[in-house]
């Protein structure tokens, strides 16, 4: 077997969450698993984290399903709501909570026989600024007052920032402020937060949190690889968290990166002045050079992309892509390694070296890197299932 993988920290996943909760404690998380859990794996997430989170959220109605056959019982949160009427019918059986975002989809809940009871599996998006989904905030008394019928006091309203990942950006505060202008008075609950807005923007924080990226350990700040903006650590949590002392005074605490992906060398070779490494002879040696070669590609998902220059990790010390990325193989100048040697571990990205780092310098977001880790790298879990299953 070739030794590749991603190895998927499940403690560190719990780990993630209690301090998620720390900085939000008085809102609900619901746990973004669409996309396979960002590549982590949705069902073994999903059964690890369950009874530690208020519910789940996928994008479309599948992963929901792949969930439930898996028994995963909490709500499911389908972001995208119902893109077919007759997916609705499966509203109750399957405990299935929908955003729904446009009138189609609200006309499809008024036909449903069991619609007095659906108010409390109904989110309605509003569109303060993202442009992408959801009613116009300013139609918000409108559309509430043409859908009694559906639409009750459990029901939740609910927004998407579009630069929460960008501190000092004002978009955020002027989505936000745009939301609860219009939808605090009126009692429901509310749900405006994914992982930068909960981190970056206190009045983000209401009844429900949607957290992605920061459950995996990434930062939802592409370029804040090291240290989440997180702020001050609570004190009660400060004696059981890591974290890293900016100062004698302020403790600020670290997530940590669930998946590490890792390949072997499975070849070394030295190559003389002036030869070139890879395909399209793109990388020349500018002085007598060690190439180690490691057992990971394009086709495992690692971005072809990669430019020269790109780090890894191994045995201790950083190391440098040279070369362009081919479908199986990766190539390393490791020089001034002497110490790294056949069949030793590459890290591609995780705990030494973060994916938003990588991403960096692809041109792209660590989100993109990890869902894109394709089905031929096993993911190898580690840490307590909680709810393991036997079957
Ligand atoms: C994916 C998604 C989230 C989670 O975002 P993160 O940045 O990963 O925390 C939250 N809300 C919606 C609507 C999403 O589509």
């Amino acid at each position: 077997m070739r030794h590749t993988y991603a190895r998927i920290d499940l403690n560190a996943l719990t780990y993630n969450l209690t301090l998620l909760k720390a900085y939000s404690p008085s809102s609900r998380v619901v746990a973004v698993v669409k996309a396979d859990s960002y590549g982590h794996g949705a069902i073994q997430v999903a059964r690890h984290i369950e009874d530690d989170v208020d519910m789940f959220a996928v994008a479309f109605i599948d992963e929901a399903l792949d969930l439930r056959e898996a028994g995963i019982s909490k709500p499911i949160l389908i972001l995208q709501g119902p893109h077919q009427a007759h997916e609705l019918k499966l509203t109750f059986s399957e405990n299935l909570h929908w955003m729904v975002h446009n009138r189609a989809q609200l006309a499809w809940l008024g036909e449903l026989k069991e619609r007095s009871s659906l108010g409390a599996h109904l989110w309605l998006k509003f569109d303060t600024g993202m442009h992408r989904l959801g009613f116009p905030i300013e139609d918000f008394e409108k559309i509430i007052a043409e859908n009694t019928s559906v639409i009750n006091r459990h029901s939740v309203i609910a927004t998407h920032l579009a630069c929460a990942d960008e501190p000092n950006n004002s978009h955020a505060a002027t989505q936000i402020s745009s939301f609860l202008d219009k939808a605090k008075a009126h009692g429901f609950a509310l749900s405006i937060a994914n992982s930068a807005g909960a981190i970056e923007h206190k009045d983000a924080k209401q009844d429900y949190n949607r957290i992605g990226i920061t459950l995996y350990g990434s930062s939802p700040f592409p370029s804040d690889y090291k240290l989440p903006r997180l702020p001050e650590l609570p004190s009660e949590l400060s004696k059981t968290m890591s974290s890293d002392k900016q100062n004698n005074s302020i403790t600020r605490p670290t997530l940590k990166p669930a998946m590490t992906l890792v390949a072997k060398v499975v070849a070394i070779r030295h190559i003389p002045k002036g030869d070139t490494v890879g395909y399209g002879a793109t990388w020349q040696a500018q002085r007598q050079t060690t190439i180690a070669t490691v057992s990971i590609g394009y086709a495992d998902g690692y971005p072809r992309h990669a430019p020269s220059g790109t780090p890894a990790y191994c045995k201790g010390q950083r190391i440098k892509l040279v070369g362009r990325v081919s479908m199986d193989m990766l190539t390393f100048d490791v020089t001034d390694h002497s110490n790294i040697d056949l069949f030793d571990e590459v890290e591609l990205w995780g705990e030494h070296v973060s994916v938003n780092e990588v991403a960096e310098h692809v041109g792209t977001i660590g989100y993109e890197l990890m869902t894109r880790i394709s089905s031929r790298v096993k993911r190898k879990y580690q840490g307590v299932m909680t709810n393991e299953r036997s079957e």
